[in-house]
């Protein structure tokens, strides 16, 4: 199965965007990657800039299988959880698969608030491409937020 994760950081953030690119190669068949962006805070605004990007990887897991492998790799980073939407080391979420639509208790994909934010719309088309969401194609629905949150592309190497 082919899932896209949603990577996030503003503790540590040059740090924690390598690293979690480190583990998501162990741990998995990265297909693609995509440039990091430096954006602004969403939703609670005191707190610093975020780096994010996002990554397609290849698994055998079943979606929750993936959720709590990746909550591992968040805690290895240093995560904790204070404060709803609050900085993190890093966050791990899952955008898309390739399986349509999943929900659980635990999980819902494609990721509850896709279409709300510009840090996973722009790496998304990077990779993806402007397919089709719910609702519009991604630069469409990224074009109508752009006005209201900034989002710059790093020139940073992950190597
Ligand atoms: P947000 O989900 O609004 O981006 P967050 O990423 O800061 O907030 P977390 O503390 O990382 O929130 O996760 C809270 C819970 O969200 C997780 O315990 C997980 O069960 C649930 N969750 C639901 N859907 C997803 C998803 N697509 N990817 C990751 N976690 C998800
Ligand atoms: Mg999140
Ligand atoms: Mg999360």
């Amino acid at each position: 199965m082919e899932y896209i994760i949603g990577v996030g950081t503003n503790i540590d953030r040059e740090n924690k965007i390598s690293f979690a690119v480190k583990r998501l190669r162990e741990e998995f068949k990265v297909v693609s990657i995509s440039s990091v962006y430096e954006t602004s805070p969403y939703g609670y605004q005191n707190q610093p800039n975020f780096y994010n990007m996002a990554v397609k990887i290849r698994s055998e897991l079943a979606p929750e299988n993936l959720l709590s492998k990746l909550q591992r790799i968040e805690k290895e980073a240093g995560r904790e959880r204070k404060m709803k939407w609050g900085p993190r080391s890093l966050d791990l979420d899952i955008i898309l698969w390739e399986g349509g639509n999943f929900r659980s208790e635990n999980l819902t994909i494609p990721h509850y608030d896709i279409k709300n934010r510009v840090f996973f719309l722009i790496p998304l088309l990077e990779i993806e491409g402007d397919i089709e969401l719910d609702g519009g194609n991604l630069s469409h629905l990224a074009n109508r937020l752009l006005p209201y949150q900034s989002i710059r592309k790093v020139d940073f190497s992950l190597l």
